[in-house]
This record gives structure tokens, C-alpha cells and sequence, in this order.
């Protein structure tokens, strides 16, 4: 029985519990596929309370697959295997365990009657290998695999001096371990007491704030246990994760909602947004209540702003499209461009952003228009107008026009500096219809 209620909550308390999730396959450690399965495991874990403190990738070999079964059973209660189940040699999870725990593997007629039946129905005959599939250690019981061929395991080992270890063993493929997963293994779970509380967590988003500055403004809430408050960051954006424990996703709620409130108060306009809300669905939705419209001028993110403005279904309602204006003709003939001040500005300048986004916004005939021109590299650089140098013009639907440098730094990589460019347009956007 897991003790939640253990005073020390770590690896010394002889009442810890925790699970730990083993990923079969040389196709992991080759870095052919992407450890979805360990992911997935990972979430559900956490949404079932159960701590969850390593992971281990193992290749289709029987030494280090028993070397792996032996450290996980010294640290962990609920060892969760994926991958390794199916016909083939190379497929050794039943095995390795069964001879680590001095266990014969029975072959049990019910599973060879249900591959035989599978087979059947899709007129193929089944082959000598998939017998494998119905050897399972003397003892377990069978986790059904409705979707595919090989199921499952759900053991108590009972020859070993750590008690009370359950192993669960899943298919590699991920529909079939996740069905698997949801329909018996948590069921299971609960009935051994485990899952009674459950984690239930919100993202905050925020834009225009480093990691640091965030975390140390909202520091009273980093150390307190419930809810825990996590800083994340990644392209510029910065994320609090909150996360409650509790009995139910309503009592986790209570826990989360005043935490949420005062963490948005001390953030002001740099928090804009939770969970799926991206920068342009935030805007997009202060567009439409306004009843307003946007368009605009790309030059180096070449349509990217664009696209991310239409991410979202129904955003014809306020984003009428744009004009990748990158080169300077285009800047002139589709925009407006005055050519003296492109000669005597640069293409990447103040000046010239604002007249691409007046004239988007008049070419258009949107409330807003807003401009991006810069450098984002690498090559195009110079001493004057770096690499990550970008200018974000906007036009008002008053008339008035503003623009904005940024420096987004030299080596961020063309990519990051293209990816910055457009989210910071989306931000200055927000904020002056959150401000208007
Ligand atoms: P099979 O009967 O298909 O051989 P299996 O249980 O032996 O199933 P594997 O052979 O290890 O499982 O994996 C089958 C497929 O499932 C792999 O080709 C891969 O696409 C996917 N898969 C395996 N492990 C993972 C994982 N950890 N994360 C995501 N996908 C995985
Ligand atoms: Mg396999």
C-alpha cells in the first residue's frame, strides 16, 4: 500500500513509494523514434499522484534488460515496461523478468486461443513465433490486449525479498498501451490503493519577462507544497505550471484559483495567458470582441505572423491577410514604402516599419496594421544593423503610428530571431488593445 501520508517524503522512508517506467527497444537508444510511450506514462502518473522519480531507455538484450529489472526493483514499487512483447528474438521483456525473478514463463492455451482467434479474423494464420506471446510467468495475470496480438502482464512477484512490487508490462505501440493502460492497468492501480489523490495543474503564460525576473516576483509561491508553482521557459516565452493534489480535479481547482489570481496580479500585462491560449488566439479573441481587424507587412519572418494568425479556425473574423514584402520593390509598390527614406533608413529602420504598417492597414482597410522588417541572419549583417535586429511598426485605427527596436541578439540562430520577431509583434498588439 502506498503511504501518502510518509513524513519523509524521499528515497529514505521505508513506506516511500514510487513507480518507475522501463522503456524497451534498441530503436529508443538508436534515436530512431521518440520515447512517446515514456511521455505518456509520465502524465498519467503524475495525474494519478504517484511519484514517478526515474526512467530507464534499455536495448533488446537479455543482460542489461535483467540489469535494468535489478537497480528499478531496488528503488521503485511499480515497475512499468513498454515495448519488447512481440515474436521475435529480439523481443525479451517476459523473459528477462521472469528469469530475474526465478520464475519458469507458463504458456497459457487462454492467450494462444485469443492470438489464433485474432489471426482468424484478419484470414491470416497464425505463425509458430507468436506462441512467445502466450508465455507469461507462472502467476501473472493477463493484461488484455484488444488491439493488438501480444497482452500484457500484471504480476506480485512473490519469490523476493522486496514485497508488495507490482510489474506491468504494455506493447510497444503506443494506441495499444495507452488502451491498455486507461481500461485495466489503472483500475488495477486504484484497487491497490494507489491514485487516490490525483495532480491536477494549470499553465500560466507569460510573455515580455525573463525566467529569473518572473520566479523571483513570485518566489513566496516556489517553495509552498500544495500547490506547487514551477517556472518553465522556452523561445522567449515563460511558463508557471500549477499544479494541486488533491481527492478530485474540483478540489484540486479550489487549491489552484487563488494561487492563479495572485500570481496574475503580480504580473500584470506579462501574464496573457493559460493551458491551450496561445499570443495570437489571445489576440485574435480581444480583436473580435473589439470588433476590430489586423493586417500585415512581413519582411523577414516572410508570412510566419501571418501564419500563426491564422492558427486558429474562424480567425478570418479579424485577420484579413497580409503582404511578405521582402524585398524593397515590394516595399515601395505593394506598401507605399517613401523610396528616399528607404535609401536614407535602410529597409530595416523605424521609419520604414511604420510605413509598411500604414500601409498595410490602409491597403487592407483594417482597423490595426502592424509591421515587421529586420535582420535575421546569418548573413546580412553589419556594424550598424546587426544580426537580430528587428523594428515592429504599428498603426492604430486613431491614426496614431508607432515602431519598436529590438535586439534579439546576435546568435540566437535565424530561426529563434524569425520565431521572437512575430511573437513580440503579437505581444505589442495585445497589450495596446488590453491598454486602448
Ligand atoms: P510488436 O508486437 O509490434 O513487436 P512490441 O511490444 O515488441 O510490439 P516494440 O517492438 O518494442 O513493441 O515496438 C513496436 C513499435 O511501437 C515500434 O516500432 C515503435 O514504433 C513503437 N514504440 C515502441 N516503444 C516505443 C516508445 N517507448 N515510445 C513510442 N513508441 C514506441
Ligand atoms: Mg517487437
Amino acid at each position: 500500500m502506498p503511504n501518502a501520508q510518509c513524513p519523509m517524503p524521499n528515497a529514505h522512508c521505508p513506506n516511500f513509494m514510487s513507480a518507475e517506467i522501463i522503456c524497451v527497444g534498441t530503436e529508443l537508444l538508436l534515436g530512431d523514434i521518440l520515447n512517446g510511450n515514456a511521455q505518456y506514462l509520465a502524465k498519467e502518473l503524475a495525474f494519478l499522484g504517484i511519484p514517478h522519480y526515474y526512467q530507464t531507455v534499455v536495448g533488446d538484450n537479455l543482460d542489461r534488460l535483467q540489469k535494468a529489472i535489478a537497480i528499478a526493483s531496488s528503488r521503485a514499487q511499480i515497475l512499468i515496461f513498454t515495448g519488447g512483447l512481440g515474436p521475435t528474438p529480439d523481443d525479451l521483456t517476459c523473459e528477462a523478468i521472469a528469469t530475474y525473478f526465478n520464475s519458469p514463463l507458463i504458456e497459457r492455451a487462454d492467450i494462444i486461443e485469443d492470438i489464433t482467434k485474432k489471426f482468424a479474423v484478419r484470414n491470416r494464420v497464425m505463425t509458430p513465433s507468436n506462441r512467445k506471446q502466450a508465455l507469461i510467468p507462472q502467476g501473472a495475470d493477463i493484461l488484455p490486449n484488444i488491439s493488438g496480438t501480444a497482452p500484457g502482464i500484471i504480476w506480485q512477484p512473490v519469490n523476493q525479498s522486496q514485497k508488495n512490487l507490482i510489474i506491468l508490462t504494455f506493447p510497444g505501440v503506443p494506441s495499444e498501451m495507452h488502451r491498455m493502460w486507461q481500461e485495466t492497468a489503472v483500475p488495477f492501480l486504484k484497487s491497490q490503493g494507489w491514485g487516490e489523490n490525483i495532480i491536477h495543474s494549470r499553465m500560466l503564460k507569460f510573455w515580455g519577462v525573463g525566467e529569473s525576473a518572473l520566479a523571483e516576483k513570485v518566489s513566496s509561491f516556489l517553495n509552498v507544497p500544495n500547490p506547487t508553482v514551477a517556472p518553465y521557459a522556452s523561445k522567449g516565452e515563460v511558463k508557471l505550471r500549477v499544479a494541486a493534489k488533491a481527492v478530485s480535479e474540483s478540489a484540486a481547482e479550489e487549491l489552484i484559483v487563488p494561487v492563479e489570481q495572485q500570481i496574475k496580479d503580480i504580473a500584470g500585462l506579462d501574464y496573457y495567458g493559460a493551458d491551450d491560449d496561445t499570443l495570437a488566439s489571445v489576440v485574435g479573441g480581444l480583436l473580435r470582441s473589439a470588433g476590430e481587424t489586423v493586417s500585415v507587412a512581413e519582411s523577414c519572418t516572410g508570412g510566419y505572423l501571418g501564419q500563426m494568425l491564422t492558427e486558429n479556425s474562424g480567425s478570418s473574423d479579424y485577420f484579413w491577410g497580409g503582404v511578405i514584402s521582402y524585398d524593397n520593390s515590394a516595399k515601395v509598390g505593394m506598401l507605399g514604402v517613401n523610396s528616399e527614406d528607404l535609401e536614407k533608413y535602410g529597409a530595416v529602420s523605424g521609419v520604414v516599419a511604420e510605413q509598411m504598417a500604414v500601409g498595410v492597414k490602409k491597403r487592407l482597410g483594417t482597423t490595426w496594421g502592424i509591421s515587421i522588417t529586420g535582420v535575421a541572419g546569418p548573413t546580412g549583417g553589419s556594424e550598424t544593423k546587426p544580426v537580430g535586429l528587428v523594428y515592429i511598426g504599428l498603426a492604430a485605427p486613431n491614426g496614431e503610428v508607432q515602431s519598436f527596436e529590438n535586439q534579439f541578439g546576435v546568435a540566437r540562430g535565424r530561426s529563434l530571431i524569425r520565431h521572437l520577431s512575430a511573437c513580440t509583434a503579437l505581444d505589442i498588439l495585445r497589450r495596446r488593445l488590453i491598454k486602448k
